[in-house]
């Protein structure tokens, strides 16, 4: 419970759910970024999984964004690759989506779940939030944080004066594990590669890792840490392969903000939750430097 992966750099990762020959990758060109705005719309990795090398892309075709005037079919695996380089990250989230991740069966999540929650927001978002898993709401509408954890992070987004849009929100698991359970470690070994092409696919100026499962993936530590140990400090989310150094920040999970609240007599002010603010405040400067 919570406490306290196309053809290129972008998408190397991610596992293939049938054998495709392994693609090397150019660096990918970015549309420039806003310097400055304090209206973050503009995001990582995880521990295991970062030893997981796979193929990723599918290249039986472009991502439906783009066959309206987008980039052309390209010719084989080669010349998607190279075209990709210039895809944007709406166009590369979409292919990731419906060509690598697709109808997935990497793992028997797919056997009870009922939607697949990919991620949701801004393609050019400076601020991505990832958290646990979806649970109820968000396999039933396949999108992430709808229920009542979703309802506490978009007030949390709001109070730091931006929009849930403007944001990119994902999960470390794309699937719902049968009664909220823990994530397992072959699940996050399967998934999390899927993540990270998110990841690169977006380039947030920041990351925030709701909870203690997302934060062990995304710092990389094989170390066993709790919350405590994460938050209130700056992490770097490192993918090597991407040339991305991402600052990266640890809080509570919005479930386990909520359950605190329980636990205290009526309308006494939750600490926890005066920590995420702090937390976040702290996470968003990044975004003023
Ligand atoms: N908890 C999560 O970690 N993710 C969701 O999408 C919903 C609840």
């Amino acid at each position: 419970m919570h406490d306290g992966p196309p053809p290129n750099d972008w998408s190397r990762e991610v596992p293939s759910q049938r054998s495709a020959p392994q693609p090397s990758r150019p660096a990918s060109p970015e549309p420039p970024r806003a310097a400055n705005p304090p209206q973050p719309s503009r995001p990582v990795e995880a521990p295991r999984p970062r030893n997981v090398s796979l193929p990723l892309v599918d290249p039986s075709g472009p991502p439906r964004a783009a066959e309206g005037g987008g980039p052309p079919r390209p010719a084989g695996d080669a010349g998607l690759r190279a075209q990709a380089q210039a895809w944007t990250p709406a166009q590369k989230l979409e292919y990731l989506q419906t060509r690598n991740v697709g109808d997935c069966t990497r793992c028997k999540l797919a056997k009870t779940r009922t939607n697949i929650v990919f991620g949701v927001g801004d393609p050019n978002a400076r601020v991505m939030f990832i958290g646990e898993a979806p649970g109820a709401d968000e396999d039933r509408r396949g999108e992430p944080f709808v229920g009542a954890a979703g309802r506490r992070l978009t007030q949390w987004i709001e109070r730091l004066g931006m929009k849930r849009e403007q944001v990119y929100i994902a999960n470390v698991l794309k699937c719902r594990p049968p009664g909220n359970r823990d994530p397992a470690v072959e699940e996050i070994e399967k998934c999390s590669p899927f993540l990270r092409a998110q990841v690169r696919a977006i380039r947030p100026d920041v990351i925030v890792a709701l909870g203690r499962y997302a934060g062990i993936l995304l710092i990389g530590t094989e170390q066993d840490l709790k919350l405590a140990q994460m938050r209130n400090r700056r992490w770097t989310y490192d993918d090597a392969g991407a040339g991305l150094q991402i600052p990266l920040h640890v809080t509570y999970h919005p479930s386990y903000v909520i359950r605190r609240e329980g636990e205290l007599p009526p309308g006494q002010r939750n600490p926890a939750d005066d920590t995420v603010m702090s937390d976040l405040e702290r996470a968003l400067r990044v975004l003023r430097s």
